[in-house]
Order: C-alpha cells, then sequence, then structure tokens
C-alpha cells in the first residue's frame, strides 16, 4: 500500500475513533489519561521529528537554492516573482473571504448572551495567547529583526524570518565565489540536505500513526456542541477556503503553471494531510519539499528557494480567515465597518498572514491586533477561540497548497524547468 494511503486512513480512522470517543464519553477520565499518556506524546514525537528538520533543511535548500540560481541578480529577479505572487493570492483570498461574510452575516444571528457566555469562557486563554506572543512589537521592529543579530541564537529560537535571510545572504556569498572556492562548500551542503532527505522519509514513514494520534487528540476533546452557535461561521470559513482553492488556485495552476490542477492536487497529498493534522506550516515544510521534488518534479534550488519563503510568508488561508473572523466580531457586537474600514481589514489581514508564524494558532495573536486597531474589542476574538483549532487545520491545509502552487507558477514565470506533468505519488 502506498505511503498517502496509509496516511489518508490515518487520518480518516483518528477522526471517527476521535469523534466517536468525543460522543460516547468525551468527558471520561480515561479519555484524557489516553491522551495524557500515549495519543498526545506520540502525536507530539511525530510533530517534533519534522519540525527538528526544519532549520538545517531550510539553511541546506536555500543556500543551494541560491546557489544553484546563480547570483544576486536571479535570486532578486526570483524573489520579485515570488512575493508578488504571494501578495496577490494572499489579497485575492482576503477579499473573497470578506465578500462571503458579507453576503451571508453569519454573525448577525449570534444571540449577545450566546457572545458573552463564549466571551467569558475563553477570554482567559485570549489573554495567555496574547501575552505569549511577540503581537505588540508586530510593526517596524519586525522589519529590522529580519536581520539577525546572530543567526546561531535566531535558529535556536525558531525565527525564520532570520534564518531565512541569513541562509540567503550565505548563498550569495557562495555564488561570489569562484567555482573551484565554492565547491567544497557545495558539496557539504548538498550532502546535508541529502541526509536530511532521509531523515524526513523516515518520519513520513511514522506519519500514518502521527496522524491518527494527532487528530484524535483534536477530536476527542473538540467541544463539537460549539457547531451549534458558531457551525454557520466555521462553513463560511471552510467554504472560502475550498472556493480560495478551486477557483483562484486551480486558475493559477491552469493558466499561470500551464499544469493540470488534478495532477497537482494528487502529487500534493502527503504535504495536504501532514499540512491539516499538525496545523503547522513549517512543520509540514519537509514533506513539502519532498512532494516538490519527487511528485511535481520541481528543480531542487526553486523548491529550496520558494517553499520556506512561503512557509514564512504566504499565508493564504490565515490572511481568508484573519479578514473573516474580524468581520464576524463586528457582526456579533452589531458594529458596521465601512467600506473604507473593510478596505483597511485586507490590507491588515494581508500585512498579519505575512507576520504570523507557521505555528498551531500562529494568527491568533495577531488577530486580536488587528480587531483592536479597526476599532473592535479585542477580547472579542475569544468568540471564535473555541472552534480555532479545526479552523487552524483548514487553513494551515490552504497554507500549504498555496506555497506549492507558487512555487509551480513560479517555475513557469521564470523560465525554469516546467513540473513534470505525470506523478509519481
Ligand atoms: N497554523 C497556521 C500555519 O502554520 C498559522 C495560523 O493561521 O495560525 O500556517
Amino acid at each position: 500500500m502506498r505511503l498517502h494511503t496509509k496516511i489518508l486512513i490515518g487520518l480518516i480512522a483518528g477522526a471517527a475513533a476521535g469523534v466517536g470517543v468525543n460522543l460516547l464519553a468525551g468527558e471520561a477520565a480515561w479519555v484524557a489519561a489516553v491522551n495524557h499518556y500515549l495519543f498526545g506524546p506520540a502525536g507530539q514525537i511525530f510533530l517534533r521529528l519534522l519540525i527538528m528538520v526544519v532549520i538545517p533543511l531550510v539553511f541546506a535548500t536555500l543556500v543551494l537554492g541560491v546557489a544553484g540560481l546563480g547570483g544576486l541578480r536571479e535570486v532578486g529577479r526570483l524573489g520579485v516573482w515570488t512575493l508578488g505572487y504571494f501578495v496577490g493570492t494572499t489579497t485575492l483570498a482576503v477579499a473573497l473571504g470578506l465578500s462571503l461574510m458579507n453576503l451571508i452575516e453569519p454573525g448577525a444571528g449570534l444571540p449577545a448572551d450566546t457572545a458573552r457566555e463564549l466571551v467569558e469562557t475563553y477570554a482567559e486563554d485570549a489573554s495567555r495567547r496574547l501575552e505569549a506572543s511577540a503581537a505588540d512589537r508586530f510593526g517596524i521592529q519586525t522589519i529590522v529583526e529580519i536581520v539577525p543579530r546572530n543567526p546561531v541564537q535566531a535558529a535556536a529560537e525558531m525565527q525564520m524570518l532570520g534564518v531565512i535571510f541569513f541562509s540567503l545572504m550565505f548563498g550569495v556569498g557562495l555564488s561570489m565565489l569562484s567555482r573551484e572556492r565554492a565547491a567544497p562548500m557545495l558539496r557539504v551542503l548538498e550532502a546535508l540536505a541529502e541526509v536530511i532527505t532521509k531523515l524526513i522519509e523516515l518520519a513520513m514513514r511514522l506519519a500514518p500513526y502521527g496522524v491518527f494520534a494527532l487528530i484524535f487528540v483534536v477530536t476527542s476533546r473538540f467541544g463539537w456542541s460549539l457547531l451549534g452557535h458558531l457551525g454557520l461561521f466555521v462553513a463560511v470559513v471552510v467554504g472560502g477556503l475550498l472556493l480560495h482553492c478551486l477557483v483562484t488556485l486551480n486558475l493559477a495552476l491552469r493558466f499561470g503553471a500551464g499544469v493540470s490542477p488534478f495532477w497537482f492536487w494528487k502529487g500534493i497529498r502527503p504535504a495536504a494531510i501532514t499540512a491539516f493534522s499538525t496545523s503547522s506550516s513549517n512543520a509540514t515544510l519537509p514533506t513539502s519539499i519532498l512532494v516538490a521534488e519527487r511528485n511535481l518534479g520541481l528543480p531542487r534550488e526553486l523548491a529550496g528557494f520558494v517553499l520556506p519563503l512561503g512557509a514564512t510568508l504566504n499565508m493564504n488561508g490565515t490572511a481568508l480567515f484573519e479578514g473573516a473572523a474580524v468581520l464576524f466580531v463586528a457582526q456579533v457586537f452589531g458594529i458596521e465597518l465601512s467600506l473604507t474600514q473593510q478596505l483597511v481589514v485586507v490590507v491588515l489581514s494581508v500585512l498579519t498572514a505575512i507576520g504570523t508564524a507557521g505555528v498551531p494558532g500562529g494568527s491568533i495573536p495577531l488577530l486580536m491586533v488587528m480587531a483592536v486597531s479597526v476599532g473592535l474589542p479585542g477580547e472579542g476574538i475569544a468568540i471564535i477561540l473555541g472552534v480555532d483549532r479545526l479552523l487552524d487545520m483548514c487553513r494551515t491545509t490552504v497554507n500549504v497548497c498555496g506555497d506549492l502552487t507558487a512555487a509551480c507558477v513560479v517555475a513557469r514565470l521564470d523560465g525554469l524547468r516546467q513540473p513534470r506533468r505525470e506523478s509519481a505519488a
């Protein structure tokens, strides 16, 4: 049986078992114990096996990517294509989310008492998340901190932008050396990238079990009854995410990348399932790079350049969710946002999505800051926290699919080798 089929079985079995246990014995002590001692740690170990390789992988693939592209000018050109594509599709995603929210108005029907109850229940969780983040520093300092003072510290603290910047500069420096001088470093990095690829393959062999455990923990604990109140909001966000994939990404694939969307979706299944079950773009990066090379036939230097940038900067799903969440809170509190304010929401959603860390719930602190800046009560975001994990799984999947689409489109735009059409999944 192929690996992606096994992973899919893990996903479905984990979800079925988790929902079943939740309905039959959601509050039972044994469920908490099983999660605490068995599935929780098993899922975390799988997650860590993937995250463990992210820093060396980003360093090796980006440096090799930049060196393989040829030099500063080529990297600059590719960088402009890539960032332009990121901002364009992210803006389309937010516009889609806001249009659906204005059309369906899921917040208008939520009773005030229920809203108050939800805010009270999740207020503590909301303030804990805000405190734990660096959201208050989001602004001009974020730009300064792209340049790390110490690359080792940036790596140790998993500051992806700092690591990316250092790797890009390292690659540029390497490409300025003569071929002979650069050769030993290139050989070391190539070997490093190959070793890391083997580690990813090993970790992915555990994916069916890891995915089962991660999904079981989420679904067995999830407050499904919340869907009674927030179901329409969840449906609008999930519907928006699906539409973004079916329309925007498919059009980009067909006309921007010149590939069959069907072939693409078939090839990226392992990355999509990993994103769905880990809720983390960073943790999915190793799998994305693997499927980009193996199943989409993208050149390594391109995948190594676009995908690490995408995992950090390109979050179509997150942006759509953020815009929709702000509008939902405004609708619940009966605050009318003018067209100008909604345009501000579009710009802020794009910016905060770029600034969001690719970790579970990474967007929530910035979302609270954004809500306050358009005149909404920041704690209002607490209303949706109960369903956030479910939405996080969905938006992270779209974030990752957006990154892989970007890699295919940029490959074509830049005249690099066209992705292979046949799948080797
Ligand atoms: N979990 C998302 C990601 O890693 C970020 C977020 O929207 O919270 O892509």
